[in-house]
């Protein structure tokens, strides 16, 4: 088990990615499930603080991991989720989703459920509550300019976007203040590219597998 935490914008879905097709695992975005409720709620019209109803409708939704890809991935509802998790509406409202213990229950049974077989798992909580016995946890973090730049190059050249991901910081700070596992590994990616991220990551897996990975 690998887990891959940190804030928005750090590089968390890059690094997770490649090292579940280097190590052969499959590749579980915790962050999509929470997205995914967060959609949902705004289809069927579930106040963000109805933490009772969030949870009931997070219970509804089937998340599975595909097993027709090399590196399987989640699917939700037996669909690959769409670009519509990452719009703005749903970026404004997530963080208020995700901050309710009962909802975070049901996700997080489900992660267990999902990762139970080895996977490198990305979140907030993945190393410090969802997989406390993982063998690797890695912690990543950047600079707010650096992580915001890179959403901006990820997503769109829009300004915007910068601003919506500093709002949505602040409020995952005030809501739900993730710390991480005391033996997780820190990486600062702030000035580091994709592969130099990939590399110091893979230094850390060889360094907690001992020789179980060459
Ligand atoms: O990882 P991503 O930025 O897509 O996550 C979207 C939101 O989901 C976060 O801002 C946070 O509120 C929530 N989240 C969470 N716990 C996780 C992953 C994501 O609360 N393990």
């Amino acid at each position: 088990m690998i887990a891959i935490d940190g804030p928005a914008g750090a590089g968390k879905t890059t690094l997770a990615r490649r090292l579940a097709a280097e190590l052969g695992l499959p590749y579980l975005n915790t962050g999509a499930m929470y997205r995914a409720v967060a959609l949902e709620a705004l289809r069927q019209g579930v106040h963000p603080d109805d933490g009772a109803a969030l949870a009931d409708l997070a219970r509804r939704m089937r998340f599975t991991l595909s097993e027709d890809q090399p590196v399987p991935e989640l699917r939700i509802d037996g669909r690959i989720p769409g670009p519509e998790i990452t719009s703005p509406e749903v970026e404004a409202v997530v963080s208020r989703v995700a901050r309710h213990p009962e909802v975070r229950e049901v996700l997080r049974a489900e992660q267990r459920r999902l990762g139970e077989g080895g996977a490198v798992v990305e979140g907030r909580d993945i190393g410090s509550v969802v997989f406390p016995d993982a063998s690797v946890k890695i912690f990543l973090l950047a600079e707010p300019r650096e992580r915001a730049a890179r959403r901006v190059r990820e997503r769109a050249s829009d300004e915007e976007l910068a601003r919506a991901l500093h709002r949505r910081d602040a409020l995952d700070a005030r809501v739900n203040p993730f710390v991480p596992a005391p033996d997780a590994v820190a990486i600062d990616t702030t000035g580091l590219g994709e592969r130099e991220v990939f590399e110091r990551a893979l230094e850390v897996v060889r360094e907690r597998l001992g020789g179980g990975w060459a």
